[in-house]
């Protein structure tokens, strides 16, 4: 079942709410009973990995080798 995390957009507090297909109860935040959330991605797809893109994969690192 899969957890997803809500974050107040009044108090900022963090709420995790697990979600049935077959109960789309509306959330709201369990601290301040604000229904003004916002959906957080989960953490294993949040990471952003902009400076992930392998450059350093061939024999020459910066790409100007002269042995190349
Ligand atoms: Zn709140």
């Amino acid at each position: 079942m899969p957890i997803f995390e809500y974050k107040c957009k009044k108090c900022g507090h963090i709420t995790e709410f697990l979600e049935k297909h077959s109960d789309p109860r509306k959330h709201v935040c369990e601290k301040c009973k604000s229904p003004d959330l916002q959906k957080l991605l989960s953490t294993f797809a949040a990471g952003h990995s902009s400076g992930s893109t392998s450059q350093s994969n061939g024999s020459c690192p910066t790409g100007t080798c002269p042995l190349s």
